[in-house]
């Protein structure tokens, strides 16, 4: 009987603990260590693999013409095309939020937005006009990693208007000097790549036809190690596929680590998209991203039904493990199973840094990893030894309606104010 380690889980996520930039050759090395493990503990995993959009920068310039002249350091802003290779001579202007008053006089010069930009400001700047954009990124009063942001494959629909990115102090000199005349050069190679999930089922003993899927993503954003986020979930839902080998299910359980999650879902949605077993054969998904941190608060977001809420809000009282719980959905790889209907629960503990290079294993520690990996081994058992399948295969429509919002600002399907 395998029960959770908690020390054997830090010491997998110390293992893929280097960044994995989805389509990446890291990416792969670590799904390389993921299907090793699984073989090692007697299973048969696959790495099916999907394709992704990737670009290679070549050159980014932006030069102050007047009413001084400077040079500023800036990167690519990815998947935004390229201006002529002598680059292009405009006005700046700073156009804050790329809301509609700030772009009334936008067209044709290079505006600088707050931050990056999402589909709706991509779209608002596509339609008035501008010749080019530059984003500012970090933080005024410190500069630490130059983001490396890009575009994804549904703003291409917008044209593609070659973005430049800079850092958060430059930005302000730009605004602060009243730079007016502007030259930006962005050159780059863009080009699908391929990126994998790695994909581990346990056949069900009584029970084969109903399908639990488990998920974890094991990609990084630039920068990261991604131990919190999430080679932690990865080494979890590892401990799980471990104690199910030696301890064969009632239903089946499908484990998925899934890669390009931190691109915009991009293997959970190829997974959804190309399984051939029937999607009704899937109950339930149980989803971890973001794990193990020595300080933090567990969270619960349940994108399913009442009663899947209250059972885990009981388990926490049994347990003595607490969790804040929520009907909503997480922006993760149960996103897509929740457009097919399919309900998820998705745990976490928010605390330790995610999302730059301070994402390391030192911020998180085996007694965490357990103790959350341990209430998953609780649930899946409880849901696996169930006579009748426990909760019903349905979202609620309030929650329902918080997914098509989520879909509205991803995809841009509406014009609606939406923001998160
Ligand atoms: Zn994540």
């Amino acid at each position: 009987m395998a029960d959770i380690c908690g020390e054997r889980a830090y010491r997998l996520l110390e293992e893929i603990s280097f960044e994995r930039r989805g389509g990446s050759t890291e990416e792969k090395r670590a799904a390389g260590i993921l299907a090793k493990k699984l073989r090692d503990i007697g299973l048969d995993p696959e790495i099916p693999e999907f394709e992704i959009w990737s670009y290679e920068p070549l050159e980014a310039g932006l030069r102050v013409l007047s009413p001084y002249q400077k040079e500023y350091e800036v990167e690519v802003y990815g998947l935004t095309g390229c201006t002529p290779r002598e680059g292009i001579e405009a006005e700046l202007l700073y156009a804050e939020e790329a809301d509609e008053v700030s772009l009334a006089t936008a067209a044709d010069r290079v505006v600088l937005v707050n931050r990056g930009v999402d589909l709706k400001r991509y779209r608002r700047i596509a339609e008035a006009e501008v010749a080019g954009f530059v984003a500012w990124g970090g933080e005024i009063y410190r500069r630490e990693d130059m983001p490396k942001w890009a575009i994804r494959p549904e703003y291409f629909k917008h044209g593609k208007i070659p973005g430049a990115i800079i850092f958060a102090d430059d930005a302000a000199e730009l605004v602060q000097k009243k730079a007016e005349k502007v030259r930006l050069t962005i050159q780059q190679d863009e080009a699908e790549v391929p990126s994998q999930n790695v994909i581990c089922e346990i056949k069900g003993r009584e029970k084969p036809d109903e399908i639990v899927v488990i998920t974890a993503h094991y990609d990084s954003v630039p920068y990261s190690m991604g131990a919190n986020d999430n080679g932690a979930g990865s080494a979890i839902i590892m401990e799980l596929a471990r104690h199910f080998a030696q301890n064969s299910p009632g239903r089946t359980l499908r484990f998925i680590w899934c890669g390009s999650e931190e691109l915009g879902l991009r293997g959970s949605f190829a997974h959804v998209r190309e399984q051939e077993s029937d999607p009704d054969a899937i109950k339930l998904v149980l989803n971890v991203d973001v794990a193990g941190g020595i300080l933090g608060r567990n969270r619960a977001v349940v994108t399913g039904p009442d009663s899947l809420k209250h059972y885990v809000d009981v388990m926490s009282r049994c347990t003595g493990v607490a969790f804040t719980t929520k009907q909503d959905v997480y922006s993760s790889d149960s996103i897509p199973f929740a457009e097919q209907g399919i309900p998820s629960l998705n745990i976490m503990r928010f605390g330790a840094p995610i999302h730059n290079r301070h994402d390391r294993a030192e911020y998180l520690c085996p007694e965490r990893l357990e103790e959350l990996g341990r209430f998953a081994l609780r649930f899946l058992s409880d849901v696996d030894a169930a006579r009748v399948f426990p909760f019903e295969r349905e979202i609620p429509d309030d929650v329902k309606k918080k997914l098509d919002k989520y879909f509205q600002r991803v995809r841009g399907e509406n014009d609606g104010e939406e923001k998160g």
